[in-house]
This record gives structure tokens, sequence and C-alpha cells, in this order.
């Protein structure tokens, strides 16, 4: 018998399976595709900067600001025991409004971060052709955020699955969960299509597929997909260092003069068609914060599924009335920059341990908490 299951071999899964088996609870981690591949893999990678205020209250924020602090310490400690770099880049970031009617959007966003303690600048057009020469001259109100972080996700998820096995988890790849078996409200193990394994405790961390596998068990946990479609663009030369956000959609920078365009956010199931409008919008978007980008040639198009939430906050901790059965999914458009406190926090409370952050926000029996747009824009 296992002692542990991870249902689900995205950032969240991978992340906590590393987490325990660095304090030696070695998990087995399955997934109905590939290891590594899903949402995870389709993500831009932005992480969000350090949150320098003592007293931050908010769940979601605590999470996010425990995660950023650790991304660094994470990236390092993955290269020394696998020798993959994530691609954690420290690339800096500009927020820019074009026109007089998205500045007020961006203005609230300055009390956020005053209060959270993240560093920023407003900038006048001077400068931000210092920082970002091609950015277009028609802005009309721009912000630089020095400490705003990027990582390469399949980089970020091979590093993970290496440190992993490593330690000793076992991947099981193309094996699809079909139920969880329970006896008397205690978690028995999993039905696959490949038979039965037994485990004392199971963590579903299987993203925009979670809420089904719970839905068995007569429990209600809507993680409704959020389809998300990017672009990658080859301009042929570096035009930018920095990641540039504008409303939901932002350009992030490669080491190589690549550039990510990213991303839609659409409500259609797991229809995962990658259509013209979304390239068109995503084109035009990239065109009108660097104009020469049109001289790019589209390398890739793609999009993954965000796992949603009731309340765009995720779900963690233990299910409650059930023995030995836990969740960690729902992360919506932060799942990445979220992962490194998630894991911390889920193996504390695997582990018997107190938690580092506070759970209780995101049992999956709380009631919707009011929504804010909280998350990274990506
Ligand atoms: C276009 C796009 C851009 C994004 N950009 C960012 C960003 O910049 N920063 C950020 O923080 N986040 C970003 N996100 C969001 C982020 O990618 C997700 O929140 C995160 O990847 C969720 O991780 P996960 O491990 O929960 O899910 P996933 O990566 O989807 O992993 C879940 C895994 O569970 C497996 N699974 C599902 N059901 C079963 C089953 N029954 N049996 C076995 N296995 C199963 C799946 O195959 C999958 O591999 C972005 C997402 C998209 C789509």
């Amino acid at each position: 018998m296992a002692d542990l299951i991870i249902i689900g071999g995205g950032v969240i899964g991978l992340s906590l399976a590393w987490e325990l088996a660095g304090r030696g609870l070695v998990s087995q981690v399955f997934d109905q595709g590939p290891i590594g591949r899903a949402s995870s893999w389709a993500g831009a990678g932005l992480v969000p900067p350090p949150h320098r205020a003592k007293d931050l209250n908010d769940p979601t924020c605590m999470l996010r600001a425990r995660s950023a602090d650790l991304y660094p310490i994470w990236s390092q400690r993955l290269l020394d025991q696998t020798g993959i770099d994530n691609g954690f880049r420290i690339s800096g970031g500009l927020d820019v409004a074009l026109n007089s009617r998205e500045e007020p959007a961006l203005q609230s966003m300055t009390g956020r971060w005053r209060k959270q303690g993240i560093r920023f600048e407003l900038v006048d057009d001077i400068r931000a052709a210092q920082l970002e020469p091609e950015l277009t001259k028609d802005f009309s109100r721009a912000f630089y955020l020095p400490e705003r972080a990027q990582i390469r996700n399949p980089w970020h998820l091979r590093a993970l699955q290496s440190a992993c096995q490593n330690l000793g988890v076992t991947m099981h790849p193309h094996v699809p969960i079909q139920q969880l078996l329970v006896k008397n409200n205690s978690i028995e193990g999993i039905k696959t299509n490949h038979g039965e394994f037994a485990a004392r405790q199971i963590v579903v961390a299987a993203g925009a597929w979670s809420g089904p596998l719970l839905g068995n068990l007569g429990i209600h946990m809507p993680t409704t997909p959020v389809k998300g479609q990017m672009l990658l663009l080859d301009p042929g030369q570096i035009l930018i260092h920095r990641i540039i956000e504008h409303e939901k959609c932002y350009l992030v920078p490669r080491d190589e003069g690549l550039v990510l365009a990213g991303a839609t956010e659409e409500h259609v199931g797991f229809e995962d068609s990658l259509t013209d409008s979304a390239k068109g919008y995503l084109w035009n978007e990239a065109i009108s914060l660097v104009p020469k980008l049109a001289q790019s040639r589209i390398v890739n198009h793609w999009c993954g599924f965000r796992p949603g939430s009731k309340d765009s906050r995720p779900y963690l901790g233990q299910v409650p009335g059930f023995s030995g059965l836990y969740v960690a999914t729902g992360h919506q458009r932060a799942g990445l920059s979220l992962s490194p406190g998630t894991a911390e926090s889920m193996a504390d409370l695997i582990t018997g341990q107190p938690t580092r952050i506070a759970l209780d926000g995101y049992s999956v029996a709380r009631e919707a908490a009011p929504r804010r747009d909280e998350a990274v824009r990506s």
C-alpha cells in the first residue's frame, strides 16, 4: 500500500511531491496524460514580485507573498539537485494603460502594491523609453515593477519531475484515475484503467479535471476550465527585456529574443481548438504595445485549461468528512506563481505540522469569498 498518492502531475502535484519527498514522505504521482504537460506547461510563467509588508492578512495575498519569497530559493535548489535551470529571471515589468479610460484600473493597483510592500515606480515617457525603447509611445500611464519575475514552465516542470525522481517519487503517466475508493469515510485508494492502487492518503491535484473526482463522493467543488490561448513570437532580434502587461494581456520576453503574447480567457469548457480570432486578438495586443513586433513570425500557438474555482481562490486542505483525502487545486490564473507556497503549506498539513499559511480560507466547504481580481494577470 502506498502512503500517499497524488493525482495530477502538473505544477501543483509535482511541487507537493517534491516538498514532501524532501521531508521524507515519498509519494506516487499519477497522471492521465504525460507528466507536466497540461495547464502548467501552457502557462506564461509570470511570478509576482516580493511583498515586503508584514501585515498581509488576505489568504491569497499571503500565499502569493510566500511563493514569491520561495521562488528564488526553490530555483537554486532545483538547479543544485538536478542541474536544470528553471528559467527563473527577475526581468522586471512595465504595466501600462493605453488611454485615459484604462487609467483608473491601473492606478487602483498602486494602492494594492503600496499596501503589500511591492516596489513600483510611475514612469514618464523618457524613463519608459530608457527601460523599453520599443514600447509604444502611445501609452497614457505606465508603472515599472523592477522585481517582477518569470520562469520557463517547461523547464521548471522538467526540473521538478527530475528532482522528485531523484528522491524516489514514482511517476505513473497515462494512467487516468476513474474513481476514488473510500470505505467508512476513509480513503482506501484509487481505481484506474490499470487496476486499483491502495493508499492511506490521497491528494487531488488534477487541475481543471478535479471537480468530477470529488463529485463521485457527493462533494461539490467546481473547477470549471478557463481556456487560455497564447502565441509565441519570433521577432528575429531582441526587442524587449521586461514583461509588459496591459489589462489582461501581457508580453513576456525570453532570453533568446522570443516573446510570449498571452492570453485569452474563454469559458468554453474543454473545447481545445486554436482560433483565428484569438490569434488576431493577441497579435493586435502585441503590436499595439510594441509596434516592431509586427515583423515577427508566429512560432507557436497553443492553449491550456486553467482550473477555475467558485471564487477565484484555490481549494487547499483536507476534505471535510473524509479521512486521508486532500485537495490542492483551483488556482486559476496563478497556479505557477502560487505553487511553492501551496506545496509548503499542504506538506505542513499532511505531515501534521502547523501550516505556514492558515488554510481555512481555502477549504472546499467555504462560502464563496467575494470576487477580487487579485491574481497575477496571466
Ligand atoms: C495560457 C495560460 C497562461 C497562464 N499563465 C500563468 C502565469 O503566467 N502564471 C501563473 O501563475 N499561472 C498561469 N497560468 C495558470 C496555471 O497554468 C495553472 O493555474 C496551473 O498550471 C494549474 O496547475 P495544476 O497542477 O493544478 O493543473 P495542471 O497543470 O492542469 O495539471 C493537472 C494534471 O492532472 C491530470 N489529471 C486530470 N484528471 C486526472 C485523472 N482523472 N487522473 C489522472 N490525472 C489527471 C492532468 O492530466 C494534468 O496533467 C496560465 C494558464 C494558461 C492556460
